[in-house]
């Protein structure tokens, strides 16, 4: 396995809109296993594939001890309504309240390219819709208000004002404390 870049804000393949995946092969999996490497090195509760340059419908999840691959997701059912803070692995330090469904029920094959169903609420929900928006190119500062989202961006553009690239290195963690 290894880590992967992950890509920032800014980088294109974050606003593209990524491929069916047509069947579970090799590489897929080896994709699906260094994602699980980088998400954890990287502390997030999900990543999904563009985030680490690659626009195919490929994402994971480790949530309220919830861990699992999802290709070809969709979100068959959505009820209810939760706002909480977000933030993204691709968009460091930035953080804002999002409004979205609580509970959904996700489709999708698992790493050995098995259907499988799963409701879920809380923190896991939230992970699996925000994963969902970015294999459609859609970033949580999309369901920010105007004002609030232009705020967010006025202060990311100054803090990288200086940086030549859209990559950033994962660090191995080396020494988990958590
Ligand atoms: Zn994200």
């Amino acid at each position: 396995m290894s880590l992967l870049k992950l890509h920032l804000l800014g980088s294109p393949v974050l606003r593209q809109r990524s491929n069916e995946i047509a069947g579970v092969d090799d590489e897929v999996q080896r994709l699906i296993d260094d994602m699980f490497e980088t998400m954890d090195a990287a502390r997030g509760v999900g990543l999904a594939a563009n985030q680490v340059g690659v626009a195919r419908r490929v994402a994971v999840i480790d949530a309220e001890g919830q861990r699992f691959a999802m290709v070809n997701p969709l979100i068959v059912e959505s009820s209810g309504r939760d706002t909480a803070e977000e933030g993204c692995l691709s968009i460091p330090d930035v953080y804002g309240d999002v409004t979205r469904p609580e509970r959904v029920v996700l489709e999708a094959l698992d790493r050995d390219g098995n259907a499988f169903r799963l409701e879920a609420g809380g923190l896991v929900a939230r992970a699996i819709q925000h994963e969902l928006d970015h294999l459609d190119g859609i970033l949580f500062l999309d369901h920010l208000s105007l004002m609030k989202r232009q705020m967010l961006l006025a202060r990311w553009k100054r803090d990288h004002k200086d940086d030549t690239s859209y990559l950033k290195e994962v660090q191995a963690a080396s020494s988990r404390t958590e």
